[in-house]
């Protein structure tokens, strides 16, 4: 039903403040205000007029009657989608808090948070697809018989969750019996209250089918919504109905899910809490993982974080005061595989080869290949990671040194031997290899380095002699970004690897997350070392992670959990992250991660956030940012509190992102940091204004775009 919103000139007007989606760098950041002919309850989506177009929006307020000048002028909503029950106070209060402290405007993330359908369905669509969904409740209950006995780990996990406030940090090791936890955990919140709803956030849907199948297979299809960017749109509206109007009692979902409306959301889940695809990258750039936190404080939800490698916030969050964590979680351990007998708690033992010990050039050492051998030949699977695609990272010519540049990256094009093709991995620009060196006209011209295509092929040549149980040959796969291009292409190679139709697979760390591999005993990191001394420093944590949660892939069946292997090709075998990943020490190598980090003054110590800019040159990207950092500092100080903000912030110097120009745009970054968030936030608040003017000026014409990024993942 539409609401009759046509101008009645005989009773007063009502007037709504509307969020609506103003473009994303416009200053109009707050809701706009409308009259409309009856009074509608905030949270209600109307469509509006704004500029030309009519947009889909959301009352936010009722303001106060404008001035009556000002109430002239005033445009009329153009209707109401009276059906869709209006988006409650603790919606609009989590999308508020996301717009101010992401830096965003309202309308923007309000508007991002809901289905794209929304805006172009007319009433009488509308009310067929309600019509649809099943009332709210209608689920089949879960399948009591499938519920299994707890470990005495998990038991007492579920007790503290039952009994503490929270939030929890479910510290479990890979194959701990996480998942279970979670479950269970849902079923006493579903139980408790006939209307309780749970939010599950994973990092990425195609890769934990498995996850969504066991909660299908216990709760019930029809009681649980998947919401997801690889949703139709027909299919996101319907996910997000049945989530909205209470039907789902579960919704599972990656990041964008976080900012679902849930009316009646009572437990929040974040597996793989440690993963770095819960931070957007683009628009409002936010953490999926900190907004569950703020979700759960904000409508009184437990809220449960898992990981078997938690990140560096969480787990000095959940450290005790008095070893000196800021004790605001409730971590809960548990440090045994399911299963587990004797040592190691069912872990893979971790061998690591001393590369430098290797003739130069060895891609595989003979150890390590020996004891692939020896797992295929016995029917077993091995898993080799190498975090490169392609072929080789670069082409080069040895009489001039040319090197494969991207005419418009800071980067070298990767050469594809599969298509022949040198490729951009920033840009996509794609082209044939060169017959001869294109400087100097060398007709022999080489590679340098090595992509999971080349390990692929060499492993193919060092096994073509072995041979499996059946007695036919060794079976190699490759996932990768360029293998799983094209739809169900990812599905179908992880299924291959599930039915046993694989004995060695190639790929990067898409191969290494979250899946349940049951006959993997083996995997090996080819060439881990990169990451050892990478400029951002949160790279030995996410390498440790990924190595950790590799390991996590081998022996996942307690009966080969004690013989499987993880090893490691290093030159660096002493260095303290190896020698904490040989005894799955996380405690430990946290424990130095963040004494470093404090003393550098890193988070969790200090906030950061960054400002970036893009322009056609890097002069004009990094004049930009030095014109804000100077006005910023100029900055009248309006009060005590402003004055004291603007004191407890430092601002670095404008310099070239690591990959400094992409697809011919140079960007540059400002990095500003304070041990007080509240002062960040402050001061972040206030250079609004300024970016927007300064981008006005005639001088800065040349900045293509600039964004803020707050707590940003890497540097
Ligand atoms: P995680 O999520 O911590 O990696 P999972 O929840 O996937 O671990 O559990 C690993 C395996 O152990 C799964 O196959 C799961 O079904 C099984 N499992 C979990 N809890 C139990 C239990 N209490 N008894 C028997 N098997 C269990
Ligand atoms: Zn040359
Ligand atoms: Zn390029």
């Amino acid at each position: 039903m539409k609401v009759d919103c046509s101008p009645d000139t005989a009773a007063p007007p009502h007037w709504l403040a509307v969020a609506v989606p103003t473009p994303a760098h416009s200053a109009l950041a707050e809701p706009l205000t409308y009259r409309s002919a009856q009074p509608l309850p905030p949270g209600t989506l109307v469509r509006v007029p704004l500029g030309r177009r009519e947009v889909l929006g959301v009352v936010w307020a009722a303001p106060p009657a404008p001035p009556a000048a000002l109430a002239e002028r005033t445009r009329t909503i153009a209707g109401a989608l009276a059906d869709v029950p209006p988006l409650d106070d603790a919606w609009r209060a989590l999308i508020a808090f996301t717009a101010r402290y992401y830096q965003r405007a309202l309308g923007e993330v309000a508007l991002a948070a809901l289905p794209p359908q929304l805006r172009t369905l007319d009433a009488v669509q509308m009310a067929r697809r309600l019509k649809r969904a099943p009332a709210a409740g209608a689920d089949t209950p879960a399948d009591q018989s499938k519920i299994i006995a707890l470990t005495a780990e998990q038991t007492l996990a579920l007790a503290e969750i039952d009994q503490n406030p929270g939030p929890f940090l479910l510290f479990g090791a890979t194959g701990s019996g996480k998942t279970e936890v979670y479950m269970q955990a849902a079923q006493a919140a579903l139980t408790q209250d006939a209307a309780a709803q749970v939010l599950v956030l994973v990092p990425e849907i195609n890769l934990t089918p498995q996850l969504q199948a066991r909660f299908a297979e216990r709760f019930g299809a029809a009681a649980i919504a998947c919401l997801h960017s690889g949703l139709t749109p027909a299919q996101r509206l319907k996910a997000w109905l049945a989530a909205h109007t209470g039907q789902a009692r579960i919704v599972l979902g990656t990041r964008v899910a976080v900012l679902a409306s849930i009316p009646h959301l009572a437990l929040i889940v974040v597996d793989e809490e440690h993963d770095p695809s819960y931070k957007q990258q683009e628009g409002a750039r936010y953490s999926a993982r900190d907004l569950a936190l703020y979700r759960g404080h904000l409508g009184h939800a437990k809220v449960i974080l898992g990981s078997a490698t938690p990140s560096l916030e969480s787990w000095h969050a959940s450290a005790p005061v008095a070893e000196g964590g800021a004790g605001r979680y409730q971590r809960l351990a548990m440090t045994h595989r399911v299963g587990a007998t004797g040592d190691n708690a069912g872990l893979p033992r971790v061998l690591r080869v001393d590369m430098g010990r290797q003739p130069k050039g060895t891609l595989i050492a003979p150890p390590l290949l020996a004891a692939i051998t020896e797992r295929v030949a016995r029917g077993e699977q091995a898993l080799l990671l190498l975090n490169r695609r392609g072929w080789a990272p670069v082409l080069h010519c040895a009489d001039c040194g040319w090197k494969s540049e991207c005419p418009h990256c800071s980067a070298y094009r990767v050469f594809h031997k599969i298509d022949r093709t040198l490729r951009c991995h920033h840009c996509g620009l794609t082209e044939r290899v060169p017959r001869a060196c294109p400087a100097c006209g060398n007709l022999d011209i080489g590679t340098q380095g090595r992509g999971t295509e080349q390990l692929e092929e060499r492993i193919a040549e060092l096994l073509a002699g072995v041979q499996r149980p059946s007695g036919e040959p060794v079976r190699i796969a490759r996932i990768d970004a360029d293998s799983t291009r094209g739809q169900g292409k990812l599905e179908s190679a992880l299924a291959q690897v599930h039915a046993g139709d694989v004995d060695v697979l190639v790929g990067t760390q898409m191969i290494a997350k979250g899946h349940d591999f049951r006959r993997v005993t083996l995997v090996a990191a080819i060439n881990p070392d990169a990451a050892l001394f990478s400029s951002d420093f949160r790279a030995p944590e996410r390498l440790f992670a990924l190595l950790m949660q590799s390991a996590g892939r081998a022996g996942r069946d307690a009966a080969s959990g004690a013989d499987s292997q993880m090893w490691v090709q290093t030159q660096h075998p002493q260095h303290p992250l190896f020698v904490a990943l040989k005894s799955h020490d996380y405690p430990g190598f946290a424990a130095r991660q963040l004494a470093e980090r404090q003393q550098a003054g890193f988070p969790p110590f200090t906030h950061l956030a960054l400002l970036r800019a893009e322009a056609r040159s890097q002069d004009a990207a990094q004049a930009f940012l030095t014109a804000l950092a100077a006005q910023a500092a100029a900055l009248p100080a309006q009060d005590a509190a402003q004055a004291e903000a603007l004191a407890q912030v430092r601002w670095y110097p404008a310099v070239p992102l690591a990959v400094q120009r992409v697809a011919g745009i140079e960007r540059a970054q400002m990095l500003l940091e304070s041990a007080h968030r509240p002062a960040l936030q402050r001061v972040l608040a206030a250079c609004q204004p300024l970016l927007h003017a300064l981008r006005a000026t005639p001088e800065h014409r040349a900045i293509v775009r600039w964004a803020v990024d707050v707590d940003p993942q890497g540097l």
